[in-house]
């Protein structure tokens, strides 16, 4: 696969503005990121997210609890198999 590079030499996404100093960031990029549906998806709200650490970013943001159930974070990620596609149309 080849890639276009900008004038610092930064591999470009051809798909979006993004760019990466090494290929292999823009190809892991193009294969998990760019243009693919985010895979991990809250369990409380239903949103979803490109990354692990933005779903327990959100986690802790929007649905803090007691900290007695820290270790269900989680569970998100295990239904992200289950195809709720319809609810975000
Ligand atoms: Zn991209
Ligand atoms: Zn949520």
């Amino acid at each position: 696969m080849k890639f276009e590079t900008d004038i610092n030499g930064r591999f470009k996404c051809p798909t979006c503005t993004s760019s990466y100093k090494q290929k292999g960031h823009l190809v892991r990029h193009i294969k998990y990121e760019c243009g693919v549906e985010p895979q991990f998806m809250c369990d409380i709200c239903f949103r979803r997210f490109k990354h692990k650490s933005n779903l327990k970013a959100h986690y802790g943001i929007c649905h803090k609890r007691g900290g007695s159930d820290s270790g269900d974070e989680c569970r998100g990620v295990m239904k992200m198999t289950i195809n709720l596609d319809h609810f975000f149309e």
